[in-house]
Formats: C-alpha cells, structure tokens, sequence
C-alpha cells in the first residue's frame, strides 16, 4: 500500500466514526430509539395540556411557576417531555405543571426550546412582567414577600383584591383610599409593583 492509499483509508474510517457518533447523540425528532437514548427516557413531540388560559397562565409564570392560580397553595410538581435533540446538543420539548394539592387537579404545560436563551418556554414569550391576573391567594403572598404592614394585608384580605383590581385602582388613584392608607404607602406599593421580578413568589 503506497503512502497515499493509506492515509486515504484512515480518513474514511474517521469519517465513518464520525457519522456514527453523531446519529447517536441526535436523533430525528419523533424517532428516537432506545440505542439512540440508552436512559430510556420519555420522548414525545411537543403538546399542549391542562389549562391553555392567559388569565391563569400569566399569572402562574409571574409566580415563578410556584403556585397554583386555582387553589392558590405552592405544591406544584413538573416534569419534562422532550421531544428532539439537535447536533449542538440543544433539546426541544414539553414542561407540564400539575398541583399536588387533593382534588384541586389544575395542570398545564409549556413547550421549551434551549435554541430560546430569551425564552425558554417560547410560548411566554412578550409576557407582562407583574401583578397581573393575580388571584387573591398571590396577592397576599406577593404583599409578605414586600413585607407590606398588617393593615394593607387585611384590606387586601377581606376586600377580596387580586392584582387587576389593584392595578385598576392605582390607575384611578383610588389605592390610598380603597386600603385605607396614605399615598407614602402607595408609593411604596407601586414600588413593589414595579420591580420585575417582585412578582415571583418563590420561597
Ligand atoms: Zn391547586
């Protein structure tokens, strides 16, 4: 064999190689196989489940997808479905949200996509940062978590305020009024309104 030959040969070998090792990390969307993904893990194609509303979704993203927009208790769990991997090694799929609280049964689902740095659930993409749609429960969570005095809490209690309402006042100037307090507090208020990521309920 001359020199030439050989090298020649060793090349195709390596690009045989090649081509092999990467059909293993990258299945076809849809056709994944278990020498394809030897954990056996679940791969379905991209879905939508549960509850689909923006007036429960908004909110449930705004909590930093901890608490459930229903019952309003935090004892959410989740798991991922993916769907594909791409050669880079970036996976596409589903997350689905369900509570665990006893008969309550409210879920939904997001699909992700790594190729999305900005949003990883694409769907939530252009999303208001907030208070909005805010249930009750959120709303007085949201307050602890701004450390808001008693009063404030107990008006927003026993009044049944939830973010629209409060958003709605502040637009009126009615808070001061409505939670019998003084516009000092309701600039603190707005404050905590205004911080993005204020509205996250993680513990
Ligand atoms: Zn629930």
């Amino acid at each position: 064999m001359n020199v030439f030959k050989s090298c020649f040969s060793r090349d195709k070998e390596v690009v045989e190689f090649t081509a092999r090792s990467s059909m293993i990390i990258s299945p076809v969307s849809g056709r994944v196989t278990e020498i394809d993904d030897p954990n056996k893990d679940v791969w379905r194609e991209q879905y939508s489940s549960g509850d689909q509303k923006d007036k429960s979704r908004i909110p449930f993203w705004n909590s930093g997808f901890s608490a459930c927009p229903k019952c309003g208790e935090r004892n959410m769990d989740r798991f991922e479905e993916r769907a594909g991997i791409r050669y880079n090694g970036e996976t596409y799929g589903t997350e689905v949200f369900m509570c665990k609280t006893k008969d309550c049964k409210w879920s939904t689902s997001f699909k992700f996509d790594d190729a999305n740095t900005d949003n990883w659930h694409s769907e939530t993409a252009g999303w208001p940062r907030g208070i909005l749609h805010f249930p009750n429960t959120y709303l007085l969570m949201w307050a602890d978590k701004h450390k808001l005095p008693p009063t404030v809490k107990h008006q927003i209690f026993i009044q049944k305020l939830d973010g629209n309402k409060i958003l709605k006042l502040l637009e009126e100037n009615k808070l001061a009024e409505t939670l019998k307090t003084n516009e000092k507090m309701v600039k603190r208020i707005k404050k905590a309104i205004d911080d993005r990521h204020g509205c996250i309920l993680l513990h």
